[in-house]
């Protein structure tokens, strides 16, 4: 695979230009100019990828596709993870005794 290598729209085909023309600031061979790259490594419930292997597979949209796929409500979009917390802690008083909860 050549180092500026970019797969094309999944949905339209298109093709899309890597978003770096320098294969050496580019350490993702597959960056779309103008399209978004998603990864999966399968999910139960596939029948056809769902391979419990760690390996991925890999695929472009093109940003017209994904407008239009949000567009007839087809795109879930997640806020970013909460930090956990700090956990309170307490002495242990195996007596029950303790104030944690
Ligand atoms: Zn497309």
């Amino acid at each position: 695979m050549e180092s500026t290598f970019t797969l094309p729209c999944v949905v339209c085909g298109a093709e899309l230009e890597p978003a770096f023309n320098n294969p050496m600031a580019n350490a993702e061979p597959n960056q779309p100019h103008g399209g978004t790259t998603f990864f999966t490594n399968g999910h139960y419930g596939s029948t056809v990828f769902d391979q419990m292997d760690r390996t991925e597979l890999q695929i472009n949209l093109c940003d017209p596709c994904l407008l239009k796929a949000a567009e007839a409500g087809r795109v879930l979009h997640f806020a970013p993870p909460r930090p956990s917390p700090p956990r309170a802690a307490v002495l242990w008083a195996p007596d029950g005794s303790g104030a944690l909860g």
